[in-house]
């Protein structure tokens, strides 16, 4: 995610409109005509709509509670996500136009913070996310299981998971991870754009080589849990290290194709080959700079540029600043819904159909490829990717069916490796030294 800041939204009325999303399974598509509401076009809903009624999105990384809590005002939860927020890429609206029937909700912190104070500002955009779910009943439950997001998609509303990115949440304590696993926590991402002392980052320079031996430990940690390991954010050193220790599926929950976009938050070819024996699934992300050539080559000559003027590129707030004004001299490149479905297209053929997913990184980016402005395109996507020949099977297991079997499959690892062992009194300093 980058930063923005934003004024707040307006007050609005309750949510009114009721979701229209069906049950979704994990096996092959039904053949039921669709019960949905009208959409608010008027028109009649396309193709992708209507599928999305049967297997909804479930997105693998939104920013909503960073952008709320950004938004200057006191309480971020006394935003009223039920009308429409004019300073977000999400509401509650715009979810159920875009069928999306689970959210990955980052609980993203900068990874500037260090120690108590990522875990204290980590436990606040938890209880933020949670008071979201708590107001809003009739649209949101908070989902703890692959059943849980199963019913609570099959009764129209969307099932709100809970993401950590970045290893600097848990402050190099398994007993913090245990415990962000007991308030909802149900993945992890090893780092954010800066090293720890035990993973190497895709965005910072190489220091552990991977994952030292205590990053192994939080893997197998996490995965005794029953908490997904999010491989997005962190080097490809990190990744095979991560998968070579994997006893349970991993996940991508914001990450492209390398081979399509040479940006380093994306995905080796040889990684994607390596998600169909590990039942892993690449959720594909739609940041312009990790999709676009052109935006990436508009990026990294900003980057460089800071550099030359002694600044830090991968201070995000500052990169924003900088962004502001070099952006009137350097026209800003934009990239395109057929960008991410090359993305998509790639990411099936490497990893396999059973290893893709999606995850917008709404609210966590300042721009998005045309068409898929907010959290109401994902219909768009579906389209572009039925026009392109994609099976009715095929973009369910993109929607849906990939990421709720890897969570299943997550959960019967995690009962087989508590049966084996207890919880992991690990420390850094003993491991790392
Ligand atoms: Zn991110």
């Amino acid at each position: 995610m980058t930063t923005e800041t934003h004024a707040a939204g307006p007050p609005a009325a309750d949510i009114t409109a009721p979701p229209t999303t069906g049950a979704p399974t994990t096996g092959a598509p039904t053949t039921g005509a669709s019960t949905t509401a009208a959409p608010t076009t008027g028109a009649r809903p396309s193709a992708g709509r209507e599928l999305l009624e049967r297997f909804p999105v479930i997105d693998g990384h939104n920013d909503l509670a960073w952008a709320l809590r950004e938004a200057g005002v006191a309480d971020p939860a006394s935003i009223d996500i039920a009308a429409p927020v004019d300073f977000t890429h999400t509401d509650l609206p715009r979810l159920l136009r875009g069928g999306v029937g689970a959210q990955f909700w980052s609980v993203y912190v900068p990874a500037q913070l260090q120690g108590e104070s990522a875990v204290v500002t980590t436990l606040e955009q938890i209880d933020l996310v949670r008071q979201l779910a708590a107001r809003y009943p009739g649209a949101l439950e908070l989902a703890l299981t692959a059943a849980d997001v199963k019913r609570i998609m099959a009764d129209g509303r969307i099932a709100s998971l809970l993401g950590a990115e970045g290893g600097h949440s848990i402050a190099n304590s398994l007993g913090a991870l245990r415990a962000l696993y007991l308030l909802g926590v149900r993945y992890m991402t090893l780092t954010h754009n800066l090293n720890l002392p035990w993973a190497d980052s895709a965005t910072d320079e190489p220091a552990a080589g991977g994952l030292t031996a205590f990053g192994r430990e939080v893997v197998r940690e996490m995965q005794r849990l029953g908490m997904l390991v999010d491989l997005s954010h962190v080097a490809p050193t990190t990744m095979s290290d991560a998968l070579d220790t994997a006893e349970a599926p991993v996940i991508f929950s914001h990450s492209s194709a390398l081979a399509i976009c040479d940006h380093p938050r994306n995905v080796p070819d040889a990684i994607l080959a390596r998600l169909a024996a590990n039942g892993g699934v690449c959720m594909i992300t739609f940041v312009p700079t990790f999709v676009s050539q052109r935006c990436r080559d508009w990026d990294l000559s900003l980057a460089a540029e800071m550099e030359r003027q002694g600044l830090d590129h991968r201070d995000l707030s500052s990169r924003q600043k900088f962004k502001g004004e070099w952006v009137a001299t350097h026209p800003r490149p934009g990239a395109t819904l057929a960008d991410v479905v090359a993305h998509a297209e790639h990411v099936r053929e490497v990893a396999g159909i059973d290893h893709i997913g999606v995850g917008g990184d709404y609210d966590g980016v300042d721009a998005l490829p045309a068409g898929l402005e907010d959290v109401s395109t994902y219909p768009a996507l579906i389209d572009a990717l039925l026009d392109r020949g994609w099976s009715e099977a095929d973009c369910s297991k993109l929607t849906c069916g990939n990421l709720l079997r890897a969570l299943h499959d997550a959960e019967s690892a995690a009962a087989t490796l508590q049966a084996a062992r207890p919880p992991s009194a690990a420390r850094l300093a003993d491991l790392d030294s």
